[in-house]
This record gives structure tokens, sequence and C-alpha cells, in this order.
């Protein structure tokens, strides 16, 4: 697909530059470089300047001292080296219990004392379609980074503590010697076509009129094709035939990366598996039309920002190929 890095969370081309995460000395003078900058992750929300765009914090912000944490190392961009710190452990006596990235988008979040009034946190759902991609990009990688730490603090060989180590990028446990890696979830999301038609489900719980492309996480030793066709049939007994590979979106919630594919559907008949879906059902390309724009009366447009709403838009514009 031509355009596929297009979609959201698709790639700014960020250096990475992995060759100084391991360069403790270089790293400790980059903290102290007045041109480096922070980014701040609070339980899965991350800092905003606006509506738009990242807080960029310097790396003598006060909200940064004094923590027991190094910031992981995100990359190097033109104005310098850029890191990302947590501080989940923040704990304010207003913050609601199930502070989490499940929270409702409108719930106000706490303000940070030591955080100018002008910056805020945000949910990334609801912000992603605003971001511009360097945003996306570095949002998305702090995210997912972070979530996996907080779930990873023990070695999965001997059970012991492991530590940050590789400036974020890797866990090392001290008691076995194991060395661990960010993981990353492969999911399949597939537009699944019969003639004029695009398959759509609804899961049981959504709300109302809210339609999607079927997804599923990939198993082991399954190939994406093989995936996708499993998930189509356990989900709604579509018999699926040619698949091709479409487009890839990090997704960070909280460490997938979607596989954008489409499918053929080599029969139409429907039969809902009443565990996975409440619905399913096929989809003109006039009617899908409507639902972009809002105007359809039983459902409502895909979230802006989602792999399924960029695959569908091109789908109906035919710009797949
Ligand atoms: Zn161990």
């Amino acid at each position: 697909m031509r355009h596929a890095e297009d979609v959201t969370f698709g790639g700014s081309g960020l250096d990475r530059a992995a060759e100084l995460r391991g360069q403790d000395e270089v790293l400790q003078a980059a903290r102290r470089d007045p041109g480096s900058e922070c980014l701040l992750l609070w339980r899965g929300f991350l800092l905003m300047a606006g509506e738009s765009a990242l807080a960029r914090l310097p790396m003598d912000h006060p909200v940064l001292q004094g923590r027991d944490k190094t910031p992981i190392f995100l990359g190097r961009e033109d104005h310098g080296m850029t890191f990302a710190q947590d501080i989940s452990e923040w704990s304010p006596p207003d913050a609601p219990m199930d502070a989490g990235p499940g929270r409702p988008q409108q719930a106000p979040l706490p303000r940070h004392p030591e955080v100018e009034d002008a910056l805020h946190f945000g949910d990334l759902r609801g912000v992603m379609g605003r971001l511009n991609r360097r945003d996306a990009e570095l949002a998305a990688t702090a995210r997912a980074l972070y979530s996996w730490h907080s779930t990873h603090e023990f070695c999965s060989r001997c059970g012991r503590a492991s530590r940050m180590a590789m400036a974020g990028w890797q866990r090392s446990c001290d008691s076995c010697g194991g060395q661990h890696f960010p993981r990353t979830d492969p999911v399949v999301i597939m537009l699944i076509t019969h003639g004029n038609d695009v398959l759509l489900g609804r899961s049981p719980g959504w709300p109302d009129n809210m339609w999607s492309l079927l997804a599923g996480f990939v198993e082991p030793g399954e190939t994406l094709e093989a995936a996708v066709r499993r998930e189509v049939m356990e989900e709604a007994r579509v018999p699926v035939g040619r698949v091709d590979y479409l487009s890839s979106q990090p997704w960070a919630f909280p460490n997938s990366l979607m596989f954008g594919c489409i499918g053929e559907a080599t029969g139409r008949e429907i039969e809902i598996d009443p565990v996975e879906l409440e619905g399913a059902r096929w989809v003109s390309r006039e009617d899908m039309v409507d639902v972009l724009a809002g105007n359809h009366p039983d459902i409502r447009p895909l979230r802006q920002g989602a792999i399924a709403e960029f695959l569908i838009r091109n789908w109906v514009a035919d710009t797949l190929a």
C-alpha cells in the first residue's frame, strides 16, 4: 500500500540512536545538556502543551529532579536528545483509584504541583489524531516502553527483581543473568470484502451504533494470513481466501502492533460467535461513505486515528493499491 505510513502513529523517522543506549557517560552528559528535552508520563497519560502537542520539559525542570529512576532515552532530534520520565508513583489525594488508560477521556486529570498551569496530562487516545507525526511516534514509544516496565519488574526466568538497562530498552536480572526485551504483541485487523461490501462487527459492551473491522491477536506459530482467516472464521464463520498485508500501526494500549490486512471472503453467510461478537454485517461501499461522513442512521463514524478508519477510508477512496 503506497500511503501505508500515513496512518496515525505511522512513524516520523525518529533517529532512535540505539548505539548510544549502552553509553552511560554520553547519556549522562545528555541529561545535563540544555538542548535535551524530556516528556512526562503519569499512569499512561502524557503531559501536553495545549490540545495538540506534547509538553517538552528542560532536563532541569523541578518535576524531573530527585527521581529514583533514570529517564528513558527515546532518540536524537534537531534540538538534541529526547528522553521520557514516568512519575506514576505520584499519588495525588484527588486521583481516582482507577486512574489508568481505561478511564473516560472526559474525566479531569489531576495537576502536578510542580508543573506549570499551562501544561496538563492528556489521554493519548483522545489526542492521537491531532499530534504531529514526531510527537505521535515519541508518545507511542514512551507509553509502550513504560507500560512494559510496569508489568515486568520481576525476572520471568527466576522471579527475582530485575532492573532497567540500556537506557530503558532492556531489563537485566542480576540474580540469574537473564536479559529481557520490550515486548510487542502482533494483532491482525482485517478489511474483509465480498464484492462491493465490507464486513463489520461489534463487540458486546460497545457504545450504541459502534461498528468496526474484525481484529484479533496473532497466535504462536501462525502467519498473518492464517491469523486473519482463523479470526474471521471463529468470530463470524465467514471463509476467507486471498489475504494481503496493507499497513501497520503501533498501538501503545498497551503494547500492540496492528497489522492491517485485506482479505477476500469466499462466502457471505454470517454466523457470529456470541462470546466474541454481538453482531456482524456486510456494509456496501456507498453506505460506508455515509458512515465516514456521519450520515448513516445506525453506524457511527469510526474513531479518528485508528487504523480501521484509515483502511476503510482508503478502501472507499480506492487508494489501497
Ligand atoms: Zn533472573
